[in-house]
């Protein structure tokens, strides 16, 4: 029996570990024990997810959260390090790139238990994203890295990957396993009443949240575009919202609490267009057949600007305005197998076992 430890504490860490513990389950020489570091907390960026899709309770919930970076990152190392020698775990199971993954990986290796990183490999090259700073750490101490796109494995060739130990492989993206598993189960959200045409907006990236220029930039956009073309949606992200209220910024578009995962995969199916400075919003939207502008200026998706899918627009009113006014209403086909279509999850699993015979 392999036992595996995963670490999770972000939103999008449960959409992602809510396929590869599905693929887990069915696997009787594998047991899972999930760790919610707490990094997210409140019930509709939590627990709605565990509900939704039907994530095992986790056996450990270290309830940390707030305060720096290194205080958030530290105070998780060394909870994380108790329940590992606790456990002792055959393997540790991270995900993406937030302090939780890093604390997970840190963690892990420092026990010399080997550790997987799923969504390895990307990079933006802004190492002012504390997400960039996660995935580069994370990924240098795993020995495992499961790389969703052949640019995430080029990149982990560009830093000498090819020479080390450790084993690099193309998955494909188990978010697009988890929008086609659940995209049957879509709902509307209660606060939606069924709309004619709208735009899907998500904002909360610390680079445009915590930049009081930027962040006025991207509302005076967003108010213009709700105005002029169509009406705008957006599930206010709790940092997002209270970065608002600090600034005190008259934002005139539909915003609603965050949504559910089902909730969201109904906006995506019904929206004319994304706007996002999320990560998986702008593979969800390619998912859906929608086009999708960027409020960032790198992104770690590359794929999609290269086939005209993405445009990256920053924080400048005036070309995220034009931007939209091209794009909006845009059909965008996803014939490209770009995220390898479906069964990232059960190859994940798969490469899991194989490692252990
Ligand atoms: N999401 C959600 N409800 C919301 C906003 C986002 O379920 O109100 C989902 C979204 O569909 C995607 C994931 O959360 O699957 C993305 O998470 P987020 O944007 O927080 O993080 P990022 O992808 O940028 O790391």
């Amino acid at each position: 029996m392999m036992r595996i430890l995963t670490v999770i504490g972000a939103r999008p860490q449960f959409i992602k570990a809510s396929v590869v513990s599905r693929a887990i389950q069915t696997e009787e020489a594998i047991e899972e024990i999930i760790v919610h570091t707490g990094q997210h907390f409140d019930a509709n960026m939590s627990d709605v997810f565990f509900n939704q899709l039907d994530i095992p309770r986790p056996h450990y919930q270290l309830d940390i959260h707030g305060g720096g970076h290194g205080s958030m990152t530290g105070r998780m190392l060394e909870k994380l390090e108790a329940v590992m020698l606790e456990e002792k775990p055959d393997r540790v199971l991270v995900y993406g790139d937030t302090n939780s993954t890093l604390a997970g990986a840190l963690a892990g290796a420092k026990l010399r238990i080997p550790v997987a990183h799923v969504e390895a490999g990307l990079r933006s090259f802004n190492r002012n994203m504390p997400e960039e700073i996660n995935r580069i750490l994370t990924d240098q101490v795993s020995d495992l890295l499961f790389c969703p796109t052949s640019s995430a494995v080029g990149n982990l060739e560009q830093e000498g990957f090819r020479n080390r130990l450790a084993r690099v492989v193309q998955v494909g993206d188990v978010m697009q396993d988890a929008a086609l598993f659940f995209a049957e189960h879509a709902r509307c959200p209660k606060e939606v009443s069924v709309p004619g045409e709208f735009i899907l907006a998500t904002l909360h990236r610390a680079e445009n949240t915590d930049d009081a220029g930027r962040l006025s930039s991207l509302v005076n956009a967003l108010n213009q575009v709700h105005k002029n073309i169509a009406p705008v949606i957006l599930p206010l992200h709790p940092r997002t919202r209270a970065a608002i209220q600090e600034l005190g910024l008259d934002i005139k578009i539909k915003t609603i609490d965050p949504v559910g995962y089902l909730e969201m995969l109904w906006l995506l199916a019904h929206c004319g267009l994304v706007m996002t400075d999320s990560g998986g919003l702008q593979k969800e939207a390619f998912f859906f057949g929608r086009a999708c502008v960027t409020l960032r200026d790198q992104t770690e998706w590359v794929e999609l600007v290269e086939i005209g899918a993405n445009q990256l627009v920053g924080a400048d009113a005036v070309a995220i305005f034009e931007a939209v006014k091209r794009h909006y209403g845009r059909n965008v086909e996803d014939n490209n197998s770009l995220y390898g279509g479906g069964d990232a999850s059960v190859r994940i699993v798969e490469t899991l076992i194989e490692e252990a015979q």
